[in-house]
């Protein structure tokens, strides 16, 4: 069944889930497709590449993961074309990533023939459970987690690479709350905010969890040093359209350098629109939104691709944003990120890659 060079051996489920999929009631992240990916790191290499049942893993519970947080992971998504082609949306771009995660954490490599041919059979096995429809796609998450049963402090020498898939409709349904955040912080310089660590999510449970009790959807993370210049929202690139402008923070040590983001840019670029990629401080949105020029304000993520914020709360005030119209920036793009994706439209950059 292999057509590349990596020898993946393939266990197939006895009893497909698949006659219980609800496509109509997906719950983000719950159902999980038929199979999973696993390879096996050890002695400095990749052994052994396996398709098996979607199940549970028996891990050593001095696993270095569970302790010390030696995990990281990827996040993609995976469309079914109106002609019926498996289309992958910038999947080198994820292997990239993921790799320069490995290296902050002190992992290995994932080569790009273990995390592409292991995706791409893997896609080939459950295609079924690509849904199809608005908003809907199949969610894929690639992690490498250490796996020594060992409880002292270093880098693992053993590691495990896994793919799982689960259907996913649209991630939020309505336009977000956002708080700024100016007591607790995502990221600070030296620290791993440009590396998708697990632990990024883990410390941001808790302030968000705040923030939700005070009606908000999600926060907007400042810097570190003197909350005073935005940086991300939840887990997504942070972009304003100020004026004519496009702005987003840019890349750095504090900022996760989206594959979104650069897409969204790109395509901004293309249109002849303004773009800026710099810091940009509370002072000046709230600036221009009192001077009636802020126009957007929007996340950008792989799991929402993009999410509009209808509200911004900063200490206790609340900003409301103007209503979107189709002529919104962040409405085209969303609708051309998406056409692209489903291969509805000219694929100018490259961007699709064909699974089967
Ligand atoms: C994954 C992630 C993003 C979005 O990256 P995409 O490649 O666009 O999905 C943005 N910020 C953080 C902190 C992330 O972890």
């Amino acid at each position: 069944m292999n057509t590349g060079t990596l020898q993946i051996s393939v266990k197939k489920t006895q009893q497909s889930r698949l006659p219980g999929l609800d496509i109509n009631n997906l719950p983000f992240g719950k159902v999980f497709s038929d199979h999973m990916f696993v390879a096996e790191y050890a002695d400095g290499e990749w052994k052994k590449a396996e398709i098996i049942p979607f199940g549970d893993l028996h891990l050593s519970p001095a696993s270095s993961m569970m302790h010390y947080g030696q995990a990281i992971f990827e996040g993609m998504k995976c469309y079914r074309a109106d002609n019926g082609e498996v289309l992958l949306f910038r999947p080198i771009e994820n292997q990239k990533r993921l790799n320069v995660s490995a290296q902050r954490m002190a992992m290995p490599d994932v080569p790009e023939e273990v995390f592409m041919e292991g995706l791409v059979e893997l896609l080939r096995l459950d295609q079924n459970w690509i849904p199809t429809g608005d908003g809907r796609s199949l969610y894929i998450r690639p992690f490498l987690i250490a796996t020594d049963d060992y409880i002292g402090v270093k880098p693992s020498d053993t590691y495990k690479f896994l793919i799982i898939t689960t259907p996913v409709g649209a991630y939020y349904d309505h336009p977000l709350k956002v708080k700024v955040e100016k007591t607790y912080f995502r990221a600070v310089e030296g620290g791993v905010g440009f590396v998708k660590a697990s632990g990024n999510y883990g410390r941001s449970l808790y302030p968000t969890s705040l923030a939700k009790k005070d009606g908000y959807d999600q926060l907007i993370w400042t810097d570190a040093r003197e909350h005073k210049y935005v940086e991300e929202s939840g887990t997504m690139n942070l972009m304003f359209v100020i004026g004519d402008t496009l702005i987003t923070p840019k890349l750095g040590d504090t900022i996760l350098a989206g594959i979104t983001r650069d897409s969204v840019l790109t395509l901004a670029r293309d249109w002849g629109m303004k773009v800026e990629e710099r810091k940009i401080s509370i002072d000046e949105i709230l600036d221009a939104y009192r001077a009636g020029n802020l126009r957007e304000a929007f996340g950008t993520g792989t799991a929402a691709t993009i999410a509009h914020i209808s509200n911004i709360g900063f200490e206790g005030q609340d900003f409301e944003l103007p209503k979107l119209t189709p002529e919104c920036f962040s409405v085209r793009v969303a609708k051309a990120m998406d056409d692209v994706r489903r291969g509805r439209i000219e694929d100018k950059h490259g961007w699709v890659y064909h699974v089967c």
